[in-house]
Protein backbone atom coordinates (compact mmCIF):
# COMPACT_ATOMS: atom_id res chain seq x y z
CA UNK A 1 0.00 0.00 0.00
CA UNK A 2 1.45 3.02 -0.63
CA UNK A 3 -0.42 6.46 0.93
CA UNK A 4 0.28 9.74 2.90
CA UNK A 5 3.05 9.77 0.42
CA UNK A 6 5.07 7.26 1.71
CA UNK A 7 6.95 4.40 0.75
CA UNK A 8 5.46 1.01 2.35
CA UNK A 9 8.04 -0.59 3.57
CA UNK A 10 7.13 -4.32 4.92
CA UNK A 11 9.45 -5.89 7.54
CA UNK A 12 8.93 -9.23 9.26
CA UNK A 13 11.31 -9.74 11.60
CA UNK A 14 12.38 -13.41 10.54
CA UNK A 15 13.20 -14.57 14.23
CA UNK A 16 10.02 -13.55 15.52
CA UNK A 17 7.84 -14.65 12.94
CA UNK A 18 5.66 -17.17 14.76
CA UNK A 19 5.63 -15.61 17.87
CA UNK A 20 2.71 -13.00 18.65
CA UNK A 21 5.05 -9.83 19.19
CA UNK A 22 5.31 -9.12 15.10
CA UNK A 23 4.66 -6.94 11.79
CA UNK A 24 3.64 -9.79 10.06
CA UNK A 25 3.69 -9.93 6.49
CA UNK A 26 2.76 -13.32 4.73
CA UNK A 27 4.57 -12.85 1.80
CA UNK A 28 5.72 -16.74 0.66
CA UNK A 29 5.09 -17.84 3.60
CA UNK A 30 1.98 -18.34 5.56
CA UNK A 31 0.91 -16.48 8.24
CA UNK A 32 2.11 -16.72 11.52
CA UNK A 33 1.07 -19.82 13.48
CA UNK A 34 -2.54 -19.26 14.81
CA UNK A 35 -1.74 -20.96 18.50
CA UNK A 36 0.35 -18.65 20.47
CA UNK A 37 3.65 -20.40 21.31
CA UNK A 38 5.36 -20.34 24.81
CA UNK A 39 5.92 -16.72 26.50
CA UNK A 40 9.37 -17.24 26.99
CA UNK A 41 9.74 -17.95 23.52
CA UNK A 42 8.18 -14.74 22.38
CA UNK A 43 10.78 -13.07 24.84
CA UNK A 44 13.42 -14.55 23.82
CA UNK A 45 12.85 -13.79 20.29
CA UNK A 46 11.96 -9.86 21.22
CA UNK A 47 15.55 -9.81 22.49
CA UNK A 48 17.01 -10.89 19.56
CA UNK A 49 14.95 -8.71 17.62
CA UNK A 50 16.19 -5.26 16.76
CA UNK A 51 14.14 -3.55 18.88
CA UNK A 52 14.13 -3.84 22.79
CA UNK A 53 10.42 -3.45 23.05
CA UNK A 54 7.34 -4.06 21.47
CA UNK A 55 3.80 -2.34 21.58
CA UNK A 56 0.56 -3.50 21.73
CA UNK A 57 -2.18 -1.59 20.01
CA UNK A 58 -5.47 -1.96 21.30
CA UNK A 59 -8.60 -0.91 19.33
CA UNK A 60 -12.03 -1.06 19.68
CA UNK A 61 -14.93 -0.04 17.03
CA UNK A 62 -13.73 1.00 13.82
CA UNK A 63 -17.12 3.09 12.43
CA UNK A 64 -18.26 4.70 9.41
CA UNK A 65 -20.47 6.91 11.56
CA UNK A 66 -18.21 9.49 12.58
CA UNK A 67 -20.76 11.58 13.98
CA UNK A 68 -21.17 8.78 16.52
CA UNK A 69 -17.75 8.02 17.54
CA UNK A 70 -17.19 6.94 21.50
CA UNK A 71 -13.82 7.49 23.35
CA UNK A 72 -12.88 4.27 22.31
CA UNK A 73 -14.22 4.53 18.47
CA UNK A 74 -11.94 4.99 15.85
CA UNK A 75 -13.25 6.36 12.47
CA UNK A 76 -12.85 3.95 9.31
CA UNK A 77 -10.67 6.63 7.15
CA UNK A 78 -8.49 7.53 9.85
CA UNK A 79 -8.02 3.66 10.77
CA UNK A 80 -6.65 2.77 7.37
CA UNK A 81 -4.27 5.83 7.53
CA UNK A 82 -3.04 4.58 10.25
CA UNK A 83 -3.09 1.26 9.30
CA UNK A 84 -1.07 3.14 5.84
CA UNK A 85 1.30 4.71 8.84
CA UNK A 86 2.44 1.41 10.21
CA UNK A 87 3.37 -0.14 7.09
CA UNK A 88 5.38 2.98 6.32
CA UNK A 89 7.06 3.39 9.41
CA UNK A 90 7.86 -0.74 9.76
CA UNK A 91 11.57 -0.15 9.67
CA UNK A 92 11.68 2.28 12.39
CA UNK A 93 8.73 1.33 14.85
CA UNK A 94 8.67 -1.51 17.78
CA UNK A 95 7.16 -4.26 16.87
CA UNK A 96 3.85 -4.36 17.06
CA UNK A 97 0.93 -6.39 17.68
CA UNK A 98 -2.38 -5.27 16.82
CA UNK A 99 -5.63 -6.27 19.03
CA UNK A 100 -8.98 -5.93 18.42
CA UNK A 101 -11.65 -5.36 21.54
CA UNK A 102 -15.08 -6.65 21.79
CA UNK A 103 -16.08 -8.50 18.47
CA UNK A 104 -18.39 -5.89 17.25
CA UNK A 105 -19.22 -6.58 13.77
CA UNK A 106 -16.98 -3.75 12.15
CA UNK A 107 -13.65 -5.99 12.87
CA UNK A 108 -14.80 -8.30 9.82
CA UNK A 109 -14.02 -5.80 7.69
CA UNK A 110 -11.23 -4.84 9.76
CA UNK A 111 -9.97 -8.39 9.23
CA UNK A 112 -10.68 -8.07 5.97
CA UNK A 113 -8.70 -4.91 5.30
CA UNK A 114 -5.83 -5.60 7.66
CA UNK A 115 -5.48 -9.47 5.53
CA UNK A 116 -4.97 -7.17 2.53
CA UNK A 117 -1.93 -5.08 4.31
CA UNK A 118 -0.57 -8.42 5.13
CA UNK A 119 -0.91 -7.66 8.91
CA UNK A 120 -2.15 -10.48 11.53
CA UNK A 121 -4.38 -9.32 14.40
CA UNK A 122 -5.94 -10.62 17.54
CA UNK A 123 -9.35 -10.19 18.21
CA UNK A 124 -10.70 -10.26 21.38
CA UNK A 125 -14.15 -12.07 21.45
CA UNK A 126 -17.03 -11.95 24.81
CA UNK A 127 -18.57 -15.31 24.16
CA UNK A 128 -22.04 -14.53 25.45
CA UNK A 129 -21.95 -11.88 22.38
CA UNK A 130 -21.30 -13.87 19.78
CA UNK A 131 -24.03 -13.62 17.52
CA UNK A 132 -25.73 -10.25 18.74
CA UNK A 133 -27.28 -7.77 16.84
CA UNK A 134 -23.53 -5.50 16.06
CA UNK A 135 -21.39 -8.24 17.17
CA UNK A 136 -19.61 -11.25 15.06
CA UNK A 137 -21.12 -14.13 14.24
CA UNK A 138 -19.42 -17.72 14.32
CA UNK A 139 -19.69 -17.62 10.38
CA UNK A 140 -17.69 -14.33 10.74
CA UNK A 141 -15.46 -15.51 13.29
CA UNK A 142 -14.44 -18.30 11.21
CA UNK A 143 -14.10 -16.06 8.43
CA UNK A 144 -11.60 -13.62 10.85
CA UNK A 145 -9.81 -17.17 11.08
CA UNK A 146 -9.59 -17.62 7.18
CA UNK A 147 -7.37 -14.69 7.22
CA UNK A 148 -5.09 -15.81 9.05
CA UNK A 149 -6.28 -13.86 12.32
CA UNK A 150 -6.06 -14.75 15.70
CA UNK A 151 -9.14 -15.38 18.42
CA UNK A 152 -8.91 -14.81 22.11
CA UNK A 153 -11.22 -14.47 25.26
CA UNK A 154 -12.60 -11.35 26.51
CA UNK A 155 -14.16 -13.45 29.32
CA UNK A 156 -18.01 -14.95 28.98
CA UNK A 157 -19.91 -11.71 29.94
CA UNK A 158 -17.53 -8.94 29.28
CA UNK A 159 -17.08 -9.50 33.57
CA UNK A 160 -15.78 -7.20 35.60
CA UNK A 161 -13.33 -9.34 36.75
CA UNK A 162 -11.70 -8.23 39.86
CA UNK A 163 -15.14 -7.90 41.45
CA UNK A 164 -15.62 -11.48 41.31
CA UNK A 165 -14.63 -14.62 43.52
CA UNK A 166 -12.07 -17.90 42.26
CA UNK A 167 -15.48 -19.35 40.41
CA UNK A 168 -17.20 -17.53 38.84
CA UNK A 169 -14.12 -15.90 37.71
CA UNK A 170 -12.76 -18.95 36.71
CA UNK A 171 -15.85 -19.95 34.41
CA UNK A 172 -15.80 -16.30 32.89
CA UNK A 173 -11.92 -17.65 32.31
CA UNK A 174 -12.46 -21.59 31.43
CA UNK A 175 -16.00 -21.27 29.44
CA UNK A 176 -14.62 -18.51 26.99
CA UNK A 177 -11.88 -20.77 26.44
CA UNK A 178 -13.38 -23.68 25.37
CA UNK A 179 -15.71 -22.37 23.63
CA UNK A 180 -13.44 -20.31 21.01
CA UNK A 181 -11.51 -23.38 20.82
CA UNK A 182 -14.87 -25.55 19.82
CA UNK A 183 -15.05 -22.78 17.46
CA UNK A 184 -11.68 -22.97 16.16
CA UNK A 185 -10.38 -26.00 16.81
CA UNK A 186 -6.92 -25.01 18.17
CA UNK A 187 -6.16 -24.02 21.13
CA UNK A 188 -6.80 -19.97 22.67
CA UNK A 189 -4.13 -18.84 24.72
CA UNK A 190 -4.32 -15.20 24.13
CA UNK A 191 -6.42 -13.51 27.30
CA UNK A 192 -7.24 -9.48 27.55
CA UNK A 193 -9.50 -8.37 30.40
CA UNK A 194 -12.42 -6.56 30.24
CA UNK A 195 -11.76 -2.66 30.94
CA UNK A 196 -8.67 -3.58 31.60
CA UNK A 197 -9.66 -4.73 35.63
CA UNK A 198 -6.86 -6.84 36.56
CA UNK A 199 -4.63 -7.20 39.65
CA UNK A 200 -2.49 -10.30 41.13
CA UNK A 201 -5.01 -12.63 41.54
CA UNK A 202 -7.11 -12.19 38.59
CA UNK A 203 -3.56 -12.39 36.47
CA UNK A 204 -2.40 -15.52 37.95
CA UNK A 205 -5.57 -17.45 37.63
CA UNK A 206 -5.76 -16.59 33.91
CA UNK A 207 -2.37 -18.48 33.54
CA UNK A 208 -3.60 -21.25 35.28
CA UNK A 209 -6.11 -21.47 33.23
CA UNK A 210 -3.74 -22.24 30.65
CA UNK A 211 -3.39 -18.83 28.44
CA UNK A 212 0.14 -17.75 27.53
CA UNK A 213 -0.55 -14.22 27.58
CA UNK A 214 -2.52 -11.64 29.31
CA UNK A 215 -3.16 -8.25 28.48
CA UNK A 216 -4.19 -5.33 30.72
CA UNK A 217 -5.16 -2.06 29.89
CA UNK A 218 -2.44 -0.56 31.41
CA UNK A 219 -1.16 1.94 28.98
CA UNK A 220 2.97 1.43 27.97
CA UNK A 221 5.35 -0.17 26.12
CA UNK A 222 6.57 -3.82 26.55
CA UNK A 223 10.20 -3.39 27.82
CA UNK A 224 10.49 -7.23 27.93
CA UNK A 225 7.91 -9.94 28.42
CA UNK A 226 8.25 -11.28 32.31
CA UNK A 227 6.66 -14.58 32.90
CA UNK A 228 3.34 -14.70 34.34
CA UNK A 229 2.66 -11.12 34.36
CA UNK A 230 0.52 -8.73 32.51
CA UNK A 231 1.17 -7.09 28.76
CA UNK A 232 0.95 -3.34 28.79
CA UNK A 233 -1.11 -1.62 25.37
CA UNK A 234 -1.47 1.53 23.32
CA UNK A 235 -4.94 2.28 23.43
CA UNK A 236 -6.01 4.26 20.17
CA UNK A 237 -8.57 6.53 21.22
CA UNK A 238 -11.10 8.17 18.40
CA UNK A 239 -8.81 11.41 19.71
CA UNK A 240 -5.37 9.44 18.52
CA UNK A 241 -4.15 12.25 16.33
CA UNK A 242 -1.31 10.50 13.29
CA UNK A 243 1.14 12.89 14.56
CA UNK A 244 0.39 10.59 17.82
CA UNK A 245 0.38 7.60 16.13
CA UNK A 246 3.69 8.16 15.00
CA UNK A 247 4.76 9.05 18.01
CA UNK A 248 3.47 5.84 19.10
CA UNK A 249 5.02 3.76 16.39
CA UNK A 250 8.51 5.37 16.61
CA UNK A 251 8.38 4.02 20.50
CA UNK A 252 8.01 7.65 21.79
CA UNK A 253 4.36 8.27 23.01
CA UNK A 254 4.54 9.42 26.72
CA UNK A 255 1.63 8.18 29.10
CA UNK A 256 1.36 10.81 31.82
CA UNK A 257 -2.42 11.20 31.60
CA UNK A 258 -2.36 7.52 32.38
CA UNK A 259 -0.11 7.66 35.42
CA UNK A 260 -1.80 10.61 36.39
CA UNK A 261 -5.49 8.68 36.65
CA UNK A 262 -3.80 5.66 38.18
CA UNK A 263 -2.57 7.79 41.17
CA UNK A 264 -6.02 9.34 41.49
CA UNK A 265 -7.66 5.76 41.70
CA UNK A 266 -5.23 4.71 44.28
CA UNK A 267 -5.83 7.55 45.70
CA UNK A 268 -9.82 7.62 45.57
CA UNK A 269 -10.15 3.65 45.70
CA UNK A 270 -11.29 1.84 42.65
CA UNK A 271 -15.24 1.74 43.56
CA UNK A 272 -15.44 5.39 44.22
CA UNK A 273 -12.66 6.82 40.85
CA UNK A 274 -15.57 4.55 38.64
CA UNK A 275 -17.87 6.20 39.79
CA UNK A 276 -16.53 9.79 39.62
CA UNK A 277 -15.58 8.85 36.00
CA UNK A 278 -18.54 7.76 35.03
CA UNK A 279 -20.56 11.25 36.27
CA UNK A 280 -17.87 13.14 34.45
CA UNK A 281 -18.13 11.89 31.57
CA UNK A 282 -16.27 10.28 28.74
CA UNK A 283 -13.34 12.30 28.30
CA UNK A 284 -12.00 11.06 31.35
CA UNK A 285 -12.46 7.24 30.16
CA UNK A 286 -9.68 5.09 32.04
CA UNK A 287 -9.69 1.23 31.15
ZN1 LIG B 1 -13.87 -4.92 26.23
Amino acid sequence: MAACGLPTIRICVHSVRRTAFCRTGIGTSAFMGRDSISPLVSANSVKRARHAYFAILTYHRITDDIDHCDFYDLPWHRFQRQMALLSAWASLSPLIELNFDDGTSDHLRVGELLFKERFQAKFFIVTDWIGRPGFLTRPQLRALLGFGHTLGSHTVTHARLTTLTDAPLRAELDRSKKLLEDLTGSPVTAFAAPGGYLNHRVTQIAYDCGYNTVRSMDWGYNNSFIPRRALKTVPIFSSTTDKKFEQILLGEAKFTNFHLKQLAKKMLGEDFYIRLRNRVGSWSRLP
